[in-house]
């Protein structure tokens, strides 16, 4: 019998000192607001915004309230006009909806492959049933699509891609970072993403137009010009006019607190990776599951792990998810009817028309999903395994329990 995991999947490592000396000196000086600056000085929230632009290689960057917010402006910053369709994949998370409807936008979703990302040739329909200008690709946990056959739909129908990289912050399509294929990306640095200062977003962009937009959208009254990564003020001669103000501004302690992750981020990336290559491993072992095809051209962030078991019934899925958390192990699902914590889906998201998603229906039902959260070790991520296969081992070949 393998004996209980007693780590905790929600437990992100601390704050480094690095970090809390830095938010120590910002609270000291009182000047919380990132507009509220001396003469000359440029602000926490403002270096990080130079910071994150050059590590993401785009020449605009903005910080703002939530990666949820970062994608409501940044639609908004496109053009997207009320009641305009926005398609968007089928897997993905709450915020995305979410912001495509408070941006005044219709969701479409596309559906999924058992890889996990957009389905290619039900986007090139769906392109041509709506007449979608815009596509708001979701890298949900990470998986990359084939970046070059995508772009060459999103061309040839004229479209506008902005990308949610919520989880690829980070990641790569063929040495080109995940955020730079299309108008804009957006990032979260919420808790459970790559940089965590409880809640907070970018937007990166190469649009000087579509930047200064959505500063002015994101709160920046007149004050665009104390931006760290901004279009030249000329950007902003009419659009500043043309603009409504929607306050959603990154504040200076928590960029203080995330200046510093980012210099680590690089290497926390591999940590992730070995993390995740040791689950990968011990599920790979086992014929009943099935692991997403990760393709060569992805770099990809390992911070959580993905696996399906086709075929699985939803009541024996629910006996999987016991017997995994009877034993310290938290597995999440996204076939259930009822939507649970962080995780729903599209049937729970009753403020859009219904749509009908047979293929990702199929695949979400034998979909499971565990962080990995950095305060996990190494054997600790061994021990995972163990414990997932004594599970999956429990299962019928067919997937059923015994
Ligand atoms: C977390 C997340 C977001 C943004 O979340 P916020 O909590 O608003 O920062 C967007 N997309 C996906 C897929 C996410 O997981």
């Amino acid at each position: 019998m393998v004996r209980p995991f007693e780590g905790n999947f929600t437990q992100q490592e601390a704050i480094g000192d690095i970090a809390i000396a830095a938010a120590v000196e910002v609270l000291q000086s009182g000047r919380l607001h990132r507009y509220n600056t001396i003469a000359g000085q440029l602000s926490q929230a403002a270096m990080l915004e130079q910071e994150y632009a050059t590590y993401q290689n785009s020449k605009y960057c903005l910080a703002c309230a939530s990666g949820g917010y970062a994608m409501n402006i940044a639609l908004r910053a496109a053009g997207l006009e009320p009641g305009e369709p926005v398609l968007t994949n089928s897997f993905t998370l709450a915020p995305v909806p979410g912001a495509i409807v408070g941006a005044g936008g219709k969701p479409v979703f596309v559906e999924i492959t058992k890889n996990l990302v957009i389905d290619l040739d039900d986007l090139a329909a769906k392109f041509k049933s709506t007449a979608a200008r815009f596509l708001l690709l979701s890298h949900m946990r990470g998986h990359v699509v084939d970046m070059d056959r995508l772009m060459a739909i999103v061309d040839a129908n004229d479209a506008i891609l902005i990308e949610d990289c919520a989880h690829t912050m980070g990641a790569k399509w063929q040495n080109r970072n995940s955020g730079n294929f299309g108008l804009a990306a957006c990032f979260s640095t919420q808790t459970y993403k790559h940089l965590n200062s409880g809640e907070g977003g970018f937007v990166t962009s190469n649009d000087p137009a579509f930047m200064a937009r959505a500063i002015i959208l994101s709160g920046s009254y007149m004050l665009y010009e104390k931006h760290g990564a901004a279009p030249d003020p000329s950007a902003f001669a009419d659009i500043r006019l043309q603009t409504p103000n929607c306050s959603g501004r990154m504040d200076n302690l928590r960029a203080a607190i995330l200046r510093p992750q980012l210099v680590d981020l690089e290497h926390n990336i591999e940590r992730w990776n070995k993390r995740y290559g040791i689950i990968e491993k011990r599920l790979s072992e086992l014929n009943t599951v099935q692991l997403p095809v990760r393709p060569k051209e992805e770099s990809y962030v390992g911070s959580s792990i993905q696996f399906l078991i086709p075929g699985i019934s939803g009541e024996t899925a629910r006996h999987f998810i016991d017997a995994n958390q009877k034993l310290g192990v938290e597995l999440k699902w996204f076939g259930s009817d009822e939507p649970v914590a962080f995780t729903s889906n599209h049937s729970s998201w009753r403020y859009i028309e219904a749509q009908n998603l047979p293929r990702t229906d199929a695949i979400l039902s034998s979909l499971f999903d565990i962080r990995i959260p950095l305060t996990f070790s190494l054997q600790d991520c061994e021990h995972i395994g163990e414990i997932i296969a004594a599970c999956v081992q429990e299962l019928s070949p067919d997937g059923e329990c015994q």
